[in-house]
């Protein structure tokens, strides 16, 4: 068999504990919750998760804790498929960690404590370096620092391979000028966009102009997620809207990294942009019908089954 050039994923790894009650505690009060749950989280993990579940060869890079959270995190990875052997165990930080209240009306709150994901460097990077430059496709997003993402996109390009962030979440100071051109795509939501370029897209117009917004400030590739109501992308010579996928959607969390680890195995795979994002509009619709982050991810016989 001829060794396939990987996905790596540098981003972040945390453990998710959602805690459910009748409803939210006020500050200073404590309710009786009915149930809780434990599992991988973090927008790096849930994207690793994505694209190795659905067959891809998938390298996770970043750090969690060395402690039992970080073993969790790794054995949830290592069960989808996600090779972990550059993923360090850093002794000096806890693993990440969000946590979730959710009461019944469906509202929540979360805390997110970055722990080991603050803590990723260039360091990271030299560690992996060989990866990095062998990689077809990186997937950045923002929940571990930005330099050290820099660093990791520059030795991916350097190799030849093709880097996608995901700006999520967007710094309040926006991204400099630099990053967009550092990276080939990018694939904000509706409220990333509006961070980006000034502009909230609702319709496939004003995604249309917020995508050319994206690619005049140096992308080969925008692609602008609009949740139920679809996406529009542009670049490599092609750009179109692609309609949501009619799904029953019961917890959307993680749509958008599924998206992002189906767009990431469809362009490994050799399949040019317009099929890419419908392949990976498919993922992330079908994330939206299961609960949970990680575990939402579709296989490719549900993506191919969806597809037609
Ligand atoms: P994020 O999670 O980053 O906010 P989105 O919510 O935009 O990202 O979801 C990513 C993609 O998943 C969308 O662009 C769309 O293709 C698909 N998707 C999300 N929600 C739905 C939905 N309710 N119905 C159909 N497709 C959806």
């Amino acid at each position: 068999m001829i060794p396939t050039r990987p996905i790596v994923v540098f981003g972040s790894v945390n453990i998710d504990v959602c805690a459910y009650s009748d409803r939210l505690p006020r500050p200073g009060e404590t309710v009786h919750g009915t149930r809780y749950t434990m599992g991988l989280g973090g927008k790096g993990a849930n994207q690793a998760a994505a694209a190795a579940r659905l067959g891809g060869q998938v390298e996770m890079v970043g750090r969690i804790g060395s402690d039992a959270f970080g073993e969790m995190a790794r054995s949830r990875l290592a069960d989808f498929g996600v090779h972990t052997g550059h993923l360090s165990s850093d002794p000096g930080h806890p693993t990440g960690i969000a946590a979730i209240g959710v009461e019944s009306s469906g509202e929540n709150c979360i805390t997110v404590v970055g722990g080991a994901n603050m803590a990723v460097s260039g360091e990271d990077v030299a560690q992996a370096a060989p990866l990095f430059g062998d990689a077809a496709i990186l997937l950045l997003q923002l929940e571990i620092p930005l330099a050290a993402g820099l660093t990791a996109a520059s030795a991916v390009r350097a190799g030849g391979g093709r880097i996608i962030l995901d700006p999520a979440p967007v710094p309040h100071a926006g991204l400099a000028a630099d990053v967009f051109r550092a990276v080939d795509a990018m694939t904000p939501n509706e409220i990333e966009t509006e961070s980006l370029v000034g502009l909230r897209p609702t319709t496939p117009d004003e995604a249309a102009v917020a995508a050319q917004r994206l690619t005049e400030r140096g992308l080969s590739i925008a692609i602008v997620k609009m949740g139920a109501k679809g996406v529009w992308y542009r670049g490599l010579g092609q750009q179109g809207y692609i309609p949501p996928f009619p799904v029953k959607a019961v917890d959307t969390v993680a749509a958008g990294d599924c998206f992002n680890g189906g767009l990431a195995f469809a362009l490994a795979r050799g399949n040019d942009l317009a099929t890419a994002v419908r392949f990976a509009a498919a993922c992330g619709a079908l994330a939206t019908t299961r609960a949970g982050a990680a575990d939402s991810a579709p296989t490719l016989m549900d993506v191919s089954a969806l597809l037609g």
